[in-house]
């Protein structure tokens, strides 16, 4: 697979572009989940023309439509933001890009829980950044986080499986449109699907079996909208127990009566919480490959993103 394309806060790759002349190197981004993705770096208030070191900004007013203002001179700089995001979002249309990853709490760059002060300077936490904010209407169905949120293992998990994704279906977007690409892409993603909504792989199951009786653009808008709705629902150990189990279903001839408590227990642990889920997905796995199963084989959902990243891994 190729590189992923990512949006990314710039001062997040360890440039020094923050108000202070200082940067927010991130080392798992740039590090680890770097090997996989190119990053398309953004810094909305260099980009938009204010120098490095800067006075410092935060947001004024209503929460939902907040002014961007400098805090010592008070100087407004709403409009020229505004103006500024809404050229460069152009430009990264052309981009491709796979999701975003913000920097936490930025007037500019940070997804939610940004502060915002009223007219008394008391600050409430519930603004969005103005650039973040231009770029997520603009993009609804992009996977976006901030580096924050995604020192959370249960979050990382999520916005990581989401991009690889996304990344696997622009693949499909690239070659000639077929129905025949989408049922297959939807065949090994079903498991996946699953794990995060029942309700929502009952759905793609429906649109999926009336693929030939929708235009074709229409099928694959609606899958993509669903796959992505779907893919940001979060997993629980209820529902991956689920998949499991139903993994399980595959092999109920082959398993030797061993093999079935040894996977029984090894479920069970995880539902438990006492394993993680990379425990029952390694067994699962090596019972694919012992039994040759040709369509648990194909199931995304058993190797969804790389081991190098060691995500699945908590409890
Ligand atoms: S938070 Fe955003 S605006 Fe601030 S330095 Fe980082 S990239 Fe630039």
């Amino acid at each position: 697979m190729e590189k992923i394309k990512l949006g990314i806060s710039t001062c997040l790759l360890g440039e020094n572009v923050r108000y202070d002349g200082g940067h927010k190197l991130d080392r798992f981004l740039v590090d680890t989940l770097g090997q996989y993705v190119e990053y398309v770096p953004v810094c909305p208030e260099v980009e938009c023309g204010l120098p490095i070191p800067r006075e410092a900004m935060h947001l004024e007013g209503d929460p939902d439509s907040p002014r961007l203002v400098t805090i010592r001179t008070k100087q407004d700089m709403t409009d020229r933001m505004v103006q500024w995001a809404r050229n460069r979002i152009i430009d990264l249309e052309k981009e491709d890009l796979c999701g975003f990853i913000f920097k936490s709490d930025s007037p500019s760059s940070g997804m939610e829980r940004v502060k915002v002060y009223n007219e008394k300077g008391l600050p409430v936490k519930k603004g969005v950044g103005m650039f973040a904010r231009i770029f997520m209407e603009h993009f609804p169905l992009l996977p976006v986080e901030d580096e924050g949120r995604l020192h959370d293992p249960k979050l990382r998990d999520n916005f990581i499986e989401r991009i690889f994704a996304l990344k696997r279906w622009r693949e499909v977007l690239g070659k000639k449109e077929s129905r025949g690409n989408v049922v297959d892409f939807h065949t090994r993603h079903k498991l996946l699907i699953l794990s995060h909504s029942s309700k929502h792989y009952q759905i793609m199951g429906k649109l999926v079996a009336k693929a030939k009786d929708l235009p074709i653009k229409e099928l694959y808008q609606q899958y993509q909208t669903i796959l992505m709705e779907a893919l940001e629902l979060k997993t629980t150990p209820k529902k991956n127990v689920n998949v499991l189990q139903h993994m399980m279903g595959y092999f109920k001839e082959q398993l030797s009566s061993g093999e079935k408590q040894e996977l029984l227990e090894v479920i069970d642990h995880y539902r438990q919480e006492y394993i993680p889920l990379v425990v029952s997905i390694t067994l699962v796995q090596h019972y694919v490959r012992k039994y040759d199963q040709p369509y648990l084989k194909e199931q995304v959902y058993l190797h969804p993103h790389p081991s190098e990243l060691r995500l699945r891994n908590h409890v």
